[in-house]
């Protein structure tokens, strides 16, 4: 048989204002500038391009954020629309997540010209258009979808959101856009209260690589057969992977990226954007690892 041509080198967007002091907190805010030193320090990594994103204009938070939640947010106001977010609220985090957003937009762009990139951040996808929630204050994923709608460069998204946590934020946001496909899947019996995405699998506590590995492929398959995305967001939260804090599926190493193959192969052809979103392991350096994992996926190393 004839081996599959290899697809197009990721190009990964980092910015050293990824990273975040939030004092003791279960998110590890340090995981951007490891991730980051991890693959330019690694050989295999030497022919990969490295990008450098700017912040956003606020002006394009506005297409998926309302004004009152984007005037608390900038202004440093702790309001009700704040106040469910579980981070601190400084300028400096303020800063980070407008960079973050510029970093998916970048990453959106050059996956359009190149056909992989990968935003070594972003995939906040608890954010909703009139408030925070869950670790997340701009939905970057959001924003950068309605850039590229609002420049004509795409007419329609497939977010594939498999983080262990429900994209609830992004999945509201899209609920009433055809012209979005939301597909979540999730530990069920998990944070957070549940929205409605085009298709949803709550999967049960403790499912293992095989089910998880089937439902996926199927879901996709679906998916395939009812819709032709002109870009694809991959939210590729390592939180389902068993060791993790606050998820409580258990999936493997191996089976995180067998995972992250199967995205990756999905559509061949269609541009790829890749974010991290979640990961808590009781170890850091265990979930930047397998941040590192997804990039050699991406890359092809895997
Ligand atoms: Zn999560």
């Amino acid at each position: 048989m004839q081996k599959n041509k290899p697809g197009p080198l990721p190009i990964f967007v980092y910015s050293s204002g990824y990273d975040m002091d939030l004092g003791p907190h279960v998110f590890p805010s340090v995981k951007f500038g490891f991730l980051y030193s991890r693959l330019v320090e690694n050989s295999k990594f030497k022919k990969h391009r490295f990008e450098e994103p700017e912040p956003l204009d606020p002006a394009l938070a506005a297409l998926v954020h309302t004004r009152p939640y984007l005037s608390d947010l900038t202004s440093l106001t702790m309001s009700s629309r704040l106040n469910r977010s579980e981070l601190p609220l400084n300028r400096e985090i303020v800063e980070a997540f407008f960079l973050a957003c510029g970093g998916t937009v970048l990453a959106s762009r050059l996956a359009m010209e190149h056909g992989r990139g990968m935003n070594l951040s972003g995939g906040f996808h608890h954010s909703y258009h009139d408030h925070a929630e869950g670790f997340c204050y701009l939905n970057d994923v959001a924003i950068a979808i309605r850039v590229l709608q609002k420049e004509r460069l795409i007419q329609n998204a497939l977010v594939i959101d498999l983080d262990v946590h429900q994209g609830n934020g992004t999945a509201r946001i899209f609920q009433k856009d055809d012209s979005i496909f939301t597909f979540s899947m999730h530990e069920q019996n998990n944070y957070p209260v549940k929205e409605v995405s085009d298709l949803d699998i709550g999967l049960e506590t403790g499912c293992r690589d095989e089910e998880y590995l089937t439902l996926l492929s199927q879901a996709l398959r679906q998916i395939g057969e009812r819709f032709k995305p002109d870009i694809i967001y991959y939210l590729a939260g390592v939180d389902p992977y068993e060791h993790d804090r606050l998820g409580g599926l258990s999936i493997t190493r191996k089976g995180m990226a067998e995972r992250d193959r199967v995205v990756r192969d999905f559509m061949p052809g269609v541009p790829l954007v890749t974010l991290l979103a979640g990961g808590y392991a009781e170890n850091t350096l265990e979930t930047i690892d397998l941040h590192f994992q997804t990039c050699e996926v991406l890359a092809e190393f895997r």
